[in-house]
């Protein structure tokens, strides 16, 4: 008997359903750079998508170590969706390039900047000079901090999502709008337990919390990094010192990617209390998703303020 032909003619069919239509037909390949855009993108998508995110929420998501599979990973994505505001510009713009897919190149159709429609904070006006050290001349990029941003970045995702699967349209928009309703319950929550303790003065490691602070009532008077990306040095670590002295200063919020070291020796200097704060989904095991962030965060701080007896 004389298989060849027949295996031979079922070549190219088997090509085309693995290339063409079979994959259309199946969820979209999403790949985020941060757990956040995962998390939302999973809200909107539902089973529509298949999601990844290539860093983690316990990592420093300026300093991503970059592996082999990401290129992979990229190499096999419909839709990349990136935080912008140069973010991820140490190590997301090679593996871009290396990924060889032309979908995914920013300007091309399966490329999302998720802040395009967000409230951005700290855009420098006027000139930028090397003097001012480490600005974002795009803004700070760490705008998913406040639910409002959450909202207008589910609605980018569901704009792309709905270009790429016209035919999920409807699927995209209940999903969306159940997650916005969501959010809103939760901004209720949130903004009810932190009012009492509007104006509150903290100070941050990193230039991580500006939207969160603006949204939630924080005060925040200064930063253990003399300049964002900078570590801590003496002098400035001195400065901060008596600053926070002379507020009255009782809260230092880290990112749990940071040394604790200078934190430790501010606290200890100040009698303030040290919080490891997570900014992002997967900071914490139980931060699974983008509301339980801000439910994490919000009664850490809570808690915090009533042990110091705040209010
Ligand atoms: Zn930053």
């Amino acid at each position: 008997m004389n298989l060849r032909p027949a295996i031979l003619s079922l070549g190219p069919a088997l090509v085309l359903s693995l290339a063409g239509p079979a994959r259309a037909a199946g969820p979209l390949n999403v790949v985020t750079t941060t757990e956040d855009l995962a998390a939302i993108a999973r809200e909107v998508g539902g089973d529509k998508i298949k999601v990844e995110s290539l860093s983690r929420g316990y990592q420093d998501p300026h300093f991503v170590e970059a592996k082999p599979s990401f290129i992979f990973k990229l190499n096999n994505a419909d839709l990349l969706i990136a935080v912008g505001r140069e973010l991820e510009i140490g190590w997301l713009p090679p593996l871009i390039t290396q990924s060889r897919n032309s979908k995914v190149q920013p300007g091309g159709a399966g490329y999302l900047d998720a802040s395009l429609n967000c409230r951005i904070l700290e855009i420098p006006v006027g000139q930028i000079t090397r003097a001012m050290g480490d600005v974002h001349p795009a803004g700070n990029p760490h705008y998913w901090l406040d639910p409002e941003n959450g909202k207008r970045i589910a609605q980018a995702i569901e704009g792309k999502l709905t270009a790429l699967s016209p035919d999920s349209a409807a699927y995209f928009s209940q999903r969306e709008e159940d997650f916005e309703r969501r959010v809103n319950e939760g901004l209720k929550r949130w903004l009810a337990v932190m009012a009492p303790y509007k104006g509150t003065k903290v100070v941050t490691y990193h230039r991580s919390w500006p939207n969160f602070a603006e949204r939630f009532g924080l005060d925040v008077i200064g930063y253990v990094e003399p300049r964002p990306g900078i570590p801590p040095s003496p002098s400035h670590t001195l400065e901060l010192i008596k600053e926070m002295k002379r507020l009255n200063v009782k809260i230092i919020l880290v990112e749990p990617y940071f040394d604790l070291k200078t934190p430790n020796s501010i606290a200890r200097e100040t009698g303030a209390k040290v919080l490891v704060m997570p900014p992002s989904v997967g900071g914490e095991k139980e931060i699974t998703d983008y509301i339980k962030l801000f439910d994490y965060d919000v009664n850490l701080l809570v808690t915090t303020f009533k042990s110091l007896g705040l209010k």
